[in-house]
């Protein structure tokens, strides 16, 4: 990223966890700025550390080192009352709507909560504001008295995202918040998302498993394993001319519409049960190395992340000769 200040900065950020005396790595050396009104996507397989990015981005999540930093400040060094005081300006968006709210609340006073909490309004003067926000996400405000088992899981995450908009936050992590949803509610939400983008100015960074979603939605995508970005670049260029070996693997386990399409892809990608197939990793080398063909062995070290393209960075030997 180029020109202005990043509103968001991830710099030598890496998590650790001790369990049963094992230590193990959630994040490693993760490099990442966003800026402001830009939508972020990171893919990768279950486990690579892409929700506990989005935790650490937020500092709902403590680093083990490295710094988080949210228009050049660093979260890490605030006290926790500084920290509340900006968490208005940061707000996360889950995957399941109906765990994301409270069921003894009503819609009403789930919405006004933040608007109190960061004292943007008192509970009784809330009401407008909470009727505005639910005809913004496509809700009668007549609901505002009801609970969330009433709803739909489409409805639900309507609320949950108004719950989370309310406030007027500037980024917003969105952790797969499509994939409890059907298709056709996938697509109302992601219209939904643009469209509050635009008239609340909000960043995104987009948690996903779906790349043609992605595709569609953000405008630029990283691309994670075992707690490293590996690529970073638009999606539409990274997706068709994928420059790291997973990447190409993401790209050729996306299933096509097209049934004839579909047993092409299938025969091209071989047996992609590879994808789960991860040994423990051995964090000096390359991520990849155990399952990658074209693995050498300067892969027993990590790459640096390099430019491959001026818009495009990935992190493999492959592109260290050209
Ligand atoms: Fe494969 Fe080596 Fe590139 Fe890793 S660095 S993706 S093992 S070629």
């Amino acid at each position: 990223m180029t020109g202005a200040a990043p509103l968001a900065e991830m710099a030598g950020v890496s998590v650790r966890y001790r369990r049963a005396g094992r230590l193990s790595h959630g994040l490693i050396a993760i490099d990442l700025q966003l800026a402001a009104n830009a939508t972020v996507a990171v893919v990768g397989e279950s486990g690579c550390g892409k929700s506990t990015l989005g935790r650490v981005l937020l500092h709902l999540q403590q680093p083990s080192e490295g710094a988080v930093r949210f228009r050049g400040e660093d979260l890490t060094l605030l006290k926790r009352a500084e920290l509340r005081r900006r968490r208005r300006a940061m707000q996360m968006i889950f995957q399941d709507p109906f765990a994301s709210l409270n069921a003894r609340m009503t819609i009403g006073e789930t919405l006004a909560e933040p608007l109190v909490v960061h004292g943007l309004a008192r509970w009784r003067d809330a009401r407008p504001r909470v009727a505005a926000m639910l005809e913004r996400v496509g809700l009668e405000p007549g609901v505002a008295a009801r609970y969330p088992h009433e709803f739909s899981g489409g409805q639900r995450q309507r609320i949950a995202i108004a719950r989370a908009v309310i406030a007027e936050p500037e980024l917003v992590v969105a952790d797969e918040p499509l994939s409890a949803l059907d298709m056709t509610v996938q697509g109302q939400i992601v219209s939904l998302l643009a469209s509050l983008q635009e008239t609340l100015s909000l960043t995104y960074l987009f948690i996903s498993h779906d790349l043609p979603l992605v595709r569609e939605f953000a405008g630029r995508v990283v691309v994670m394993i075992a707690g490293r970005i590996v690529e970073d670049g638009p999606p539409d260029a990274v997706f068709a001319t994928p420059a790291h070996p997973y990447t190409k693997l993401l790209v050729s386990c996306v299933p096509v519409p097209d049934p004839a399409q579909e047993r092409a892809r299938q025969a091209a990608a071989g047996n992609t049960s590879t994808i789960a197939a991860a040994e423990a990793p051995d964090h000096a080398a390359c991520p990849f190395r155990s399952r990658c063909p074209h693995a050498m062995p300067i892969c027993a070290t990590m790459p640096p992340f390099r430019h491959v393209a001026p818009d495009r960075q990935a992190a493999c030997w492959l592109h260290e000769s050209s």
